[in-house]
């Protein structure tokens, strides 16, 4: 990981509060033929990568009443959602997302990085680390544990999930954005009141820290967690133990 990523990555929470922001200019629009190729290259790659994630679950020896999710590809500003609801999965692409979704990855790549860099972070970000996070949360709806959760324990679950499985089956990915989570706790200001609890305070407070770069941090607290755990657990032993905090 590039020292001047730590530097920029600061910048990162600043702009995510920028989500809501009314519509900027966009960089020269993809004609709508190559986008649709790209929706289908991407929704292609996702199910191998979600089939892939279920047939590892199936090691667990656990049932899941419900199919696999939907993958909808969209621009979603989170750059991944997964509803219970309709058991849909929401992803994005490169080329739908917005100039200042982009910014965030040139700035994470680091100075004057070529689109293909920013683009790269942003397959690692989007299309492994937060796609498994959100079969984290599909693994939550199968254990039906979804409900009277409160959202430290459901969100730091799926993290936990998230990291065993990149252990398992690509390391690299691990160490990608265990840096880069590293990077944003160092640089970004600690959002949390002095003498609060860190899961207290972001149960209490999570629908007014949703929009904010706080959000961002804690997210990425609970990662730099997950990552951190000693010993280790397997894939296998974080899908037994969801819904067992
Ligand atoms: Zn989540």
């Amino acid at each position: 990981m590039l020292p001047s990523f730590l530097k920029q990555a600061i910048l990162v929470g600043s702009l995510l509060a920028c989500f809501n922001a009314p519509l900027l200019s966009q960089t020269a629009p993809a004609n709508t033929a190559a986008i649709e190729s790209a929706k289908a290259a991407a929704l292609s790659r996702q199910t191998v990568l979600r089939d892939a994630f279920i047939a590892a679950a199936g090691a667990s020896n656990l049932p899941c009443p419900i199919p696999p999710p939907t993958i909808v590809i969209t621009d979603i500003p989170s750059f991944g959602n997964y509803n219970p609801e309709t058991n849909t999965l929401q992803t994005s692409i490169w080329e739908i997302l917005q100039d200042r979704e982009k910014a965030i990855f040139f700035r994470i790549a680091g100075p004057n990085s070529e689109e293909s860099a920013a683009r790269r972070e942003f397959e690692t970000g989007a299309h492994h680390w937060v796609f498994i996070h959100e079969m984290g949360h599909w693994w939550q709806a199968c254990r039906k544990v979804n409900d009277d959760r409160k959202p430290y324990a459901f969100e730091y679950e799926a993290d936990r999930i998230d990291a065993a499985y990149w252990r398992l089956t690509d390391p690299a990915i691990d160490e990608h954005m265990r840096a880069t989570f590293q990077g944003l706790v160092d640089h970004a200001p600690n959002p949390l009141p002095p003498g609060h609890n860190e899961a207290s305070y972001f149960n209490d407070n999570y629908q007014k820290l949703g929009p904010t770069p706080a959000y961002i941090w804690f997210q990425s607290r609970m990662c730099v967690k997950a990552f951190a755990e000693n010993p280790a657990p397997t894939f296998v032993q974080t899908l037994r133990e969801t819904g067992h905090p």
